[in-house]
């Protein structure tokens, strides 16, 4: 589980100049023609903030994890060991910002996941929280609780919005069935990769299981739904 309530974060894009080109980068296709956040916009942000108290913080970093990085993952967190004031880790499983993986850059997911769940163990055992991003959560286990795909409120150019829906995620054999209510199921890249896997997958259950001492089903008081 992560330790920041997004809600309480937001983001701007203030510019698309970077010129590292990484080519995990989700809109490295599309920095030529997105139009950053202007001063204006950031001071109106700010403005808004001292009045309202509404944000804490603009947002952090975070690890992509692609076929050249996931076996690195625990080595990453060793190597961020010395932090002390890295209070929370993300892991975000790429996608193409695309319908197809061009960039070769996609996993099949059960190879990714003994490193990315070492790498959840190591930065719990250093007191770090946790969020993975874009990865099935009924593939994660017991640390299920480390998928949060929720964000802070981003402030971008509307342009960005029409790229990032070409990834189709939502995507799952088991959608109709399934009750998790934070997986992003796989995308179109991902499915046209490798499939559906649809036999790895568990759905969850549509509602949460009874408390020991709920209403049984033979029990005459009418049962809650939750
Ligand atoms: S069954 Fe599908 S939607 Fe449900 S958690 Fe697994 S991948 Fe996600």
């Amino acid at each position: 589980m992560g330790r920041f309530d997004h809600a309480q974060y937001v983001e701007l894009s203030m510019h698309f100049r970077c010129n590292l080109k990484c080519e995990h980068c989700m809109i490295l296709n599309t920095m030529d023609r997105l139009e950053p956040e202007s001063m204006d916009r950031f001071k109106e942000v700010l403005e808004f903030n001292l009045r309202n108290r509404r944000w804490k913080s603009l947002t952090l970093t975070n690890t992509v994890i692609t076929r050249r990085s996931y076996r690195h993952l625990p080595g990453i967190v060793d190597r961020l060991g010395h932090l002390r004031r890295l209070v929370q880790m993300e892991f975000w499983n790429y996608w193409p910002m695309s319908e197809t993986d061009d960039k070769g850059l996609i996993v099949p997911h059960l190879d990714v996941l003994p490193f990315l769940r070492r790498a959840i163990a190591l930065a719990r055992q250093r007191g770090r929280a946790v969020e993975v991003k874009n990865f099935p959560e009924c593939l994660l286990g017991e640390d299920r609780d480390a998928l949060n795909n929720d964000q802070p409120k981003l402030f971008i150019d509307p342009a960005f919005w029409p790229e990032f829906m070409r990834n189709g995620f939502y995507q799952c054999a088991h959608r109709a069935s399934c009750g998790s209510r934070q997986c992003l199921g796989f995308n179109t890249a991902y499915v046209k990769k490798y499939g559906w896997q649809a036999d790895v997958l568990v759905p969850l259950p549509m509602h949460p299981p009874p408390e020991p001492d709920a209403p049984r089903a033979s029990d005459p008081r009418p049962a809650t739904r939750s």
